[in-house]
């Protein structure tokens, strides 16, 4: 059966989650305090409803329980973000993912329950950062506070060269864990394996070993 999943807070953000989610066919359930959010939201997902989320009960008797994942969408007003996740774990929403406006409201969240806190502002302010630094960064994805996964085009200083000359592990501590080109995927790149043109090398490593590789191979 397909995923369930509801989205409580229609910002910016939530708007763009449940209507990304109901551009995929995903039955999304929308819910906002706000008469005038939710009418917006009303063409856009199959269900919405007006109802403050503090309100256990009303949380309870939309049946929130059967879903599988509930976005929590509510950044300026913490009080009410905290309050939510909390009634809303309680109920037995196996997965549920907050928005957290600061360090500070995420670490509340981590301990009443919130599987997986985000940052959406500091995440995307990170990517355009990482972009501004190299054009050639495709994506960049945070796998813990310190380290992330990079994919950067290859540039001029690594066209035409191995993974052996160029020493990645030894030099940045990084790892080429896979090397795309198109729609093929290299995942397991071998040391003489040359680098051509148009190939998307993907890295982990730590945060600030990929930086000095991004920075050394920027141009
Ligand atoms: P964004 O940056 O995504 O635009 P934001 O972080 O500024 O959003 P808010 O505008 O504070 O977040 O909240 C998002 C939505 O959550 C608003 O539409 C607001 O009406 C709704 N909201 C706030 N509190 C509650 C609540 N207790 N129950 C239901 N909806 C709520």
């Amino acid at each position: 059966m397909k995923k369930q999943f509801a989205v409580i807070g229609l910002g910016r953000f939530g708007f763009s989650v449940a209507k990304t989610l109901a551009n995929f066919d995903f039955e999304v359930l929308a819910i906002d305090s706000s008469e005038q959010r939710t009418q917006e939201a009303s063409n856009i997902v199959t269900h919405v409803v007006q109802a403050d989320s503090t309100d256990e009960e009303a949380l309870r008797a939309l049946g929130l329980r059967n879903f599988d994942v509930v976005v929590v969408a509510i950044g300026q007003d913490i009080q009410a973000s905290i309050l939510t996740t909390i009634i809303v774990k309680e109920i037995g929403v196996p997965k549920v993912v907050v928005k957290a406006q600061n360090e500070l409201h995420g670490k509340v969240l981590k301990k009443v329950g919130a599987d997986k806190v985000i940052y959406p502002e500091r995440d995307m302010g990170m990517r355009v950062a990482h972009h501004l630094v190299s054009s050639n960064i495709i994506d960049y994805i945070e796998l813990s506070d310190d380290y992330s996964i990079v994919e950067i085009a290859a540039t001029h200083a690594l066209i035409g060269k191995n993974l052996r000359q160029l020493d990645i592990r030894a030099k940045y501590g990084c790892n080429v864990m896979a090397v795309k080109n198109g729609d093929k995927m290299n995942i397991a790149p071998h040391a003489e394996d040359l680098i051509q043109e148009g190939d998307v090398l993907v890295v982990v490593g730590k945060n600030t070993d990929l930086q000095h590789f991004e920075v050394t191979f920027a141009e």
